[in-house]
């Protein structure tokens, strides 16, 4: 690599003091730091992994684009200079003047080609413009003939043009013949013809030179937990300009303006069929399942209709267009939805034709993490950088996209599904399928024979044992795999609840009814999936449900992420888990890739971008000052599930608060652990105070509620309740209050809102409480899982025991709990043991301060907001607890706060606000 001008983004430097990341502003220390981390994680490669944390407001998303791009780019212009020496050192030997020609003409080569394909791309782009434009003027956009929707006769819908056989039946099927595509997958038929027409590769057609399809080496995949969060970041890559990833003294001089020339990200963003389907009568179906299905057999075209949208022979033209607007564009997911609609052409399938020439692809968590939805996608992470943003729940989202769970009312309404279809059909199904469908449904009555007795059983939860789950009815002699795989390609899942949705839909118009139908036999055979997926990292629980009538539910819990992740580790470049909480970090390196060494991991806490006198941190152990922080201390305040209910510490916990709301402007927001305790203090404080409370005045007649309310504006999180709306409440009751300086004028001293929530609900993440919204944080107690739930138990229990696993193994030379101390030497079981017991103890602590730093997280959001954290709990005093708060909320705790009691507290916060408006 050579040493160049860093400053001006030519090529990678050798160390990265210097870069310019081509960040729109002038970056902070701290999103430098950021930079040149992501940046020193890229370029080491080699499977090397980040786990970086930088506080929300603080431009997280900015800084891994503009650090990544600029490596990409260096990255790429390196590959160039190395070509030229490959080809050098390939000549060696022949005389200087054949070397050099030989250099000149690769040279022209790559520039024509690069240069070709960005004017095609600027082609695309101003069409594209041009096409905007029109549609904001109202004017028609792109002439595209309509293509004329024929997806089946079940489509049209209408009583007695359906030919049901036709539409419901399913086909022969002899095991194997049929392309088991998986979910999300291509048709084999789908494949071949577009590989026939030059579609699904990086390969024009034979003879045809298509500039577009210039295959980037070295991909960005980039996802993140929500649709609006990859929105968002697509948002944010339109804002920097890269320098061209071609050397500049190979441009030709048409392409050197004044300034460094600059080319544009070419992205593309992934998603499901339900985001993208264009088919109206498809689209409209009620689940991914039944949308995937009814897709691929429509490609397959058994049932004599084909959609008109799937890339073919025939829109060539259009697939091309859709794949240069689409890399020329920097498009989301509407964007791409709309471009295939004008071009009549679906955006799902079509938009694979934009990956090879993507710089970056953007996809959600489940095309990410599931293996077999990348091979689905041809998703290829070798090499390749994979950036996981909003990365704290990673273990949780690797648990829900492998999680499966089936009722017994779905079971039922299974069973009562196959007996409607086998009764119209069941004559007409030749062997092979009328033995599967059989099979399919001895399973399901084994499921249920299952549940029934424990449902009427004396246990309320459990662990399940699998092989008891198909006992009955001979069904653990049928072939899972087999039976999964019919199901899958003969797509009678699909078959049966459209035809039974059909039925429905006849009666239900007779009545004048409507009817609607849940994809049960999906359900099932996602439930299947786990049970052949069923290792020593997964396991099934049972479940009674509150509800009326009473229902029992089975459900598949992976215990594990290691296994689900180390796909991606060992295929990856390198790979970055970003957050603005992550910590604490050990975790991560525990449990996603415990078989990494050091030397590959990275991590970084990254402080806040606002002056520190902005946060005010602070541990309320007790209201009384003193060394209260001891869990011998009798009033300190511990909410453990043991002494949380104490009415006394309930309602120090309601006037603590009620002091709080006397000082702090605005906004108040206070997590409880959970649904159940927020409901029992709530209760408590709109309960009269008897004589028997403590010092009981005429005055405190009132309720705790009562003056509370005199205070702020109540707002509290409900279970079922919709958060949109408290939220907008909330946010109405603290703006129509006017500014903090006139509320603080306010004779009566009530002004703002105090919004009562719960922590890991759904106001704790992805909600932004700035300003005026969250003035003050405040955390009550320390929210652990439930140990004695079954799942929790069953995660402990894996943990400990893969330690353990560890820790006896002679290949096992790292210990996670023992910081940087290693082993040389395998221990004995006993020796293990207390070890493992501290890694299940910190794997379940870790969880629990995770989702409380997820609460914190929502205060302060950019660089001029300001506010405080109370925390209220003696052990948010202990050194383990603080270790696993942000580095930044560690640096704003006011010194020995545990110790100060409320009036410490009160005084704090009021020279916090002191003077502060707006
Ligand atoms: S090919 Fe595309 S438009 Fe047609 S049904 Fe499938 S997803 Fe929908």
């Amino acid at each position: 690599m050579t040493d160049i001008k860093s400053d001006e983004g030519l090529e990678a430097p050798n160390n990265n003091e210097h870069i310019n990341f081509h960040h729109p502003y002038t970056p902070y220390d701290v999103q430098l730091q950021f930079m040149r981390t992501v940046y020193n994680i890229l370029e080491k490669g080699g499977g090397q992994v980040g786990i970086l944390e930088s506080p929300t407001g603080t431009g997280k998303s900015l800084s891994l684009i503009c650090s990544a791009l600029t490596w990409l780019r260096h990255h790429k212009r390196s590959r160039f200079s190395a070509s030229f020496d490959e080809t050098s050192a390939a000549m060696a030997g022949e005389p200087d003047w054949m070397i050099e020609a030989a250099l000149r003409r690769k040279r022209q080569e790559l520039a024509r080609l690069w240069e070709e394909r960005e004017a095609a791309l600027r082609k695309a782009r101003e069409k594209e413009r041009q096409e905007e434009e029109k549609a904001a003027m109202g004017l028609h956009g792109r002439s595209v003939k309509r293509a004329r929707v024929d997806d089946g006769e079940y489509g049209k819908r209408k009583k007695g043009e359906i030919d049901e056989e036709r539409e419901f039946l399913v086909g022969d099927w002899a095991d194997g013949t049929v392309t088991g595509d998986g979910l999300a997958g291509l048709s084999k038929e789908t494949r071949e013809l577009m590989a026939k027409v030059g579609l699904g590769g990086a390969q024009g057609k034979e003879g045809e030179e298509d500039c577009s399809l210039i295959e980037e080496e070295v991909k960005i995949y980039y996802t993140s937990r929500t649709h609006s969060q990859i929105a968002q970041f697509i948002g944010e890559l339109r804002r920097p300009a890269f320098p061209t990833s071609i050397p500049e003294d190979m441009l030709s001089t048409d392409n050197l303006g004044k300034g460094p020339p600059t080319e544009p990200v070419k992205q593309v963003p992934l998603s499901s069929r339900q985001k993208l389907c264009i088919n109206p009568s498809v689209a409209r179906l009620n689940s991914l399942s039944a949308i995937n299905d009814r897709c691929t057999e429509l490609q397959q075209g058994k049932s004599g209709h084909k959609c008109p949208f799937i890339p073919n022979a025939d829109n060539l033209k259009q697939v091309h267009e859709f794949r240069d607007t689409v890399l020329a564009s920097l498009p989301d997911i509407e964007d791409l939805y709309r471009v295939g609609k004008d071009l009549q052409v679906c955006p799902y399938y079509a938009s694979r034709e934009a990956i090879p020439g993507a710089e970056v692809v953007t996809l959600p968590y489940p095309l990410l993490l599931q293996k077999s939805a990348r091979e689905a996608l041809g998703i290829k992470l070798e090499g390749n950088i994979v950036i996981i943003d909003e990365a704290h729940n990673i273990m949780d989202a690797i648990a829900n996209v492998h999680a499966a769970e089936i009722r017994l009312s779905e079971l039922r309404r299974a069973r009562e599904m196959l007996g409607v279809y086998v009764k119209r059909f069941g004559k007409k199904l030749k062997g092979e399928n009328r033995m599967m469908v059989a099979q399919v449904g001895r399973v399901v009555e084994s499921l249920s024979e299952w549940l029934n007795t424990a449902l009427n059983g004396k246990g309320d939860h459990g662990i399940v044992d699998s092989n008891s789950l198909l006992k009955a009815r001979g069904a653990d002699q049928i072939n899972l795999y087999q039976l999964i795989k019919y199901i899958q390609d003969s797509k009678l899942a699909y078959k049966v609840e459209s035809y039974v949705s059909h039925k429905e839909e006849e009666e239900a118009q007779g009545q004048g009814k409507t009817s609607t139908t849940t994809p049960v036999l999906h359900t099932l055979v996602s439930f299947l999936s786990a049970l052949t997926n069923l290792s020593t990292e997964g396991r099934i629980f049972y479940e009674k449900l509150l509800t009326t009538p009473s229902d029992i539910k089975l459900s598949y819990l992976l215990l594990s992420p290691t296994h689900a992740f180390s796909s991606i580790v060992s295929a990856a470049r390198a790979v970055i888990l970003a957050g603005g909480t992550m910590s604490p970090f050990d975790d991560y390196k525990a449990h996603l890739f415990p078989m990494l060494s050091e030397d590959k991991i990275t991590t970084l806490s990254c402080g806040h971008v606002i002056p520190s006198s902005n946060l005010f941190v602070w541990t309320l152990a007790s209201t009384r000052p003193g060394q209260q922080g001891s869990a011998a201390a009798s009033d300190a305040f511990e909410f453990s599930f043991q002494k949380r209910s104490d009415p006394a510490m309930i309602r120090q916990l309601g006037l603590v608060l009620l002091n709080i709301c006397s000082v702090v402007p605005d906004g108040v927001v206070v997590f409880f652990p959970s649904y159940s305790y927020l409901d029992e203090v709530v209760a408590a404080w709109q309960a009269p105070e008897t004589q028997n409370g403590p010092s009981v005045s005429f005055q405190r007649k009132q309720t705790l509620w009562d003056r509370l309310a005199a205070k702020k504006t109540l707002f509290r999180e409900s279970k079922g309740g919709s958060s949109d709306e408290i939220l907008q409440q909330y946010s109405d009751a603290i703006f129509s209050a006017g500014t903090a300086s006139r509320q603080q004028l306010d004779p009566t001293g009530r002004g703002g809102a105090l919004l009562l929530s719960v922590v890991g609900g759904k106001l704790s993440e992805g909600i932004n409480f700035s300003d005026r919204l969250g003035r003050c944080v405040v955390v009550v107690g320390l929210p652990y899982p439930n140990i004695n739930s079954p799942e929790w138990k069953a995660r402990i229990e894996y943990v400990e025991t893969a330690a353990i696993a560890r820790l006896t193994s002679s290949k096992t030379s790292r210990f996670e709990g023992e910081g940087d101390k290693t082993q040389s030497r395998a221990l004995t079981r006993e020796e293990a043991l207390p070890l493992a017991r501290q890694v299940a103890r910190d794997f379940y602590e870790n969880a629990c301060m995770r989702a409380v730093n997820q609460s914190i997280g929502r205060a302060i959001r950019h660089r001029g907001d300001y506010a405080a954290v109370v925390l209220i709990d003696r052990r948010f005093g202990t050194d383990r607890i603080r270790g696993k708060l942000p580095g930044w909320i560690r640096q704003g705790m006011v010194e020995g706060s545990e110790n100060k009691g409320l009036a410490g507290l009160m005084s704090g916060l009021g020279s916090f606000f002191r003077g502060r408006s707006g």
